[in-house]
This record gives C-alpha cells, sequence and structure tokens, in this order.
C-alpha cells in the first residue's frame, strides 16, 4: 500500500471513529412496499419476492442489530437496522410476516388508509396495468386524437395522474379504460389490507403500525392547510381502525416541505420518514427527521454490497 493509500485509509478511520462518538452507530432503516410474487412490469423495484425476502432477513439476522423504529437507538452493538413497509399492501400480512414470525423480526408498517376495505387498486398499481394494456396509439382522457406510446411514455402519465385529486383519478381511470376498451377488474395480489386484517396486525407483537396519510398525495405539493387537513385525516382514519399506533409518519413518495415539518411537530409526531437512499443515526432520530434506504429484489453479493454503501 502506498504512503498516500495509508494516510487516506486512516483518514477514513478517523472519520469512523469521530461519527461513532458523536452520533451512534449508522441504522439502515429499510423500506418495502410489496411482499409478492406476482410482480408489475414496471414497478419491479417496489415489490420483493418472498424467497428473496426470507435470504435478506437471514442475512440480516446474522449481521446486524435488528431494532425497532421506536426504540432507543443510543447503544447499539453492531451496525442497526429496522424494516419498514409502505402503503399496507395486505401481502405484507399474507407474506411478510409469516417470515418475520419465523426469525422473530419486529417491522413497522405505515399505512396508507384509503383502500382498507375496498377492493380499490393503489394509482400507480392500475396505471401500469392500464398503460401496458393499451395499444400502442392509444388514448388519453382530454385529448382530441390518439397518441404514440413513443411520444406519451408511461411517466407521461404519472405527471398527469399523480397531480389529480383522488375523485378526478377514478373517473380519469373510467375514461381511459373506456377509451382504450380495457378491461380492468382490481387484482387481489394489489389490494390492500382490510380493517379487519390491520386490526389483526397492530396487536401482533413484532408489528407497530405508523401512519402514511389517507390519499397517499405528495404533502410537498400541498399548501398547509390541505397538508393539516390531510394529516389529521391520517390520525382519524387510522385510529378508527387500531387502537395502538406509533407517532411516526412515513412521507408519501418522500415529499415534504417546512410547513410538513411544522405540521408534525404541531401534531406531536415523534418523526418523520424520507425516501431518500441514505443511512439514519441517532442523531437524525433526535431531529425527527428519519432517512430511509429501498431495498429491492436483490439478494447475495448484488444485496451485501448494497448494504455497505450505508454501513460506514
Ligand atoms: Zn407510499
Amino acid at each position: 500500500m502506498n504512503f498516500l493509500k495509508r494516510i487516506k485509509n486512516w483518514y477514513y478511520i478517523i472519520l469512523k471513529v469521530k461519527s461513532r462518538i458523536l452520533v451512534g452507530r449508522p441504522v439502515l432503516v429499510l423500506m418495502y412496499h410489496r411482499i409478492n410474487d406476482e410482480v408489475g412490469q414496471k414497478l419491479a423495484g417496489l415489490t420483493v419476492s418472498v424467497a428473496t425476502f426470507e435470504e435478506q432477513l437471514q442475512y440480516f439476522k446474522k449481521h446486524f442489530q435488528i431494532v425497532r423504529l421506536e426504540e432507543d437507538w443510543t447503544s447499539l452493538e453492531k451496525t442497526g437496522l429496522v424494516l419498514t413497509f409502505d402503503d399496507g399492501y395486505a401481502d405484507n400480512l399474507w407474506n411478510a410476516l409469516p417470515l418475520l414470525e419465523k426469525y422473530g423480526i419486529p417491522a413497522t408498517l405505515f399505512v396508507t388508509t384509503i383502500n382498507s376495505n375496498t377492493t380499490d387498486e393503489f394509482w400507480w398499481d392500475r396505471l401500469v396495468f392500464d398503460y401496458y394494456a393499451a395499444n400502442d396509439f392509444f388514448f388519453i382522457p382530454g385529448f382530441e386524437e390518439k397518441i404514440s406510446k413513443k411520444v406519451y411514455t408511461y411517466d407521461s402519465c404519472v405527471e398527469i395522474v399523480s397531480k389529480l385529486k383522488n375523485e378526478d383519478r377514478n373517473k380519469w381511470f373510467l375514461e381511459f379504460e373506456l377509451l382504450n376498451t380495457i378491461n380492468y377488474n382490481s387484482r387481489e395480489a394489489y389490494r390492500s389490507l382490510t380493517e379487519a386484517e390491520l386490526k389483526l396486525l397492530s396487536e401482533h407483537p413484532l408489528i407497530s403500525i405508523g401512519l402514511h396519510t389517507h390519499h397517499h398525495y405528495a404533502l410537498g405539493d400541498l399548501s398547509f392547510k390541505e397538508q393539516k387537513e390531510e394529516v389529521l385525516l391520517s390520525i382519524h382514519q387510522l385510529e378508527k381502525r387500531v387502537s395502538n399506533h406509533i407517532k411516526y409518519l412515513a412521507l408519501p413518495f418522500g415529499s415534504y416541505n417546512k410547513d410538513t415539518l411544522v405540521i408534525a411537530e404541531e401534531v406531536g409526531f415523534k418523526g418523520v420518514l424520507l425516501a431518500n437512499d441514505y443511512y439514519s443515526n441517532k442523531k437524525n432520530k433526535a431531529g425527527k427527521k428519519i432517512n430511509r434506504i429501498i431495498m429491492p429484489n436483490i439478494k447475495d453479493e448484488a444485496m451485501i454490497n448494497r448494504l455497505k454503501n450505508f454501513d460506514c
């Protein structure tokens, strides 16, 4: 090893020791969505297969200190790891819970309440289905003529649909499906937890339930008043369904602004969770803004290398 390299290595070791003293060990707060073998064409990054999820859990159990989001992170003996699931898909109960139980691993589910007790899918899942079911030249509601998918990509449609309020969005989908003669039926594999399932999970010793808003709007795009209404609605809707939840809010799409943080403080949240692909530590936790790392459907070297980036 040459002299410069050695200096550089020492420099990193000193930085690491300094950060351990100041902010403690890193905690990798992982973000999952669906655990399912039925994978969508476009949103594969949001789904981890059951077998891969089990391999991931086995690795975590061996190499990390698995902790709860809400517990004290101050005296960790290893790098910490927290499991979180966003949106409240029913497969968290069908596929994730049995494995969490098998390995005794706790997790937090951040629940969006709008679809509980309905067969409705989240708009992003329905949009993937509809877009790929449409022909290469297709109709978009409000457009006079058919348009090519080369011009109007899936992401262009996301641009339109993501900006609509919930009621308008349902109308948009019905019109899109009618114009493009798409036979859409909501799919069981994409449904949300029912109220009964949610209640069951909330009473499970390994599971904590947190908030993920009612409508899943990007809070950063809303006014102060709209954000506050959405947050209060989310608390109300969740409290109607479960008797205990933790006061943490996972931000839909990771979107927020300074108003969001003011509101979080006003309603007494212990923290908000970002979607920024970064590790956390006790300092972030005390600052009430917790970083999260997306965990895709990867295993072995790919997973180990991904986690290494954050385990510093
Ligand atoms: Zn979400």
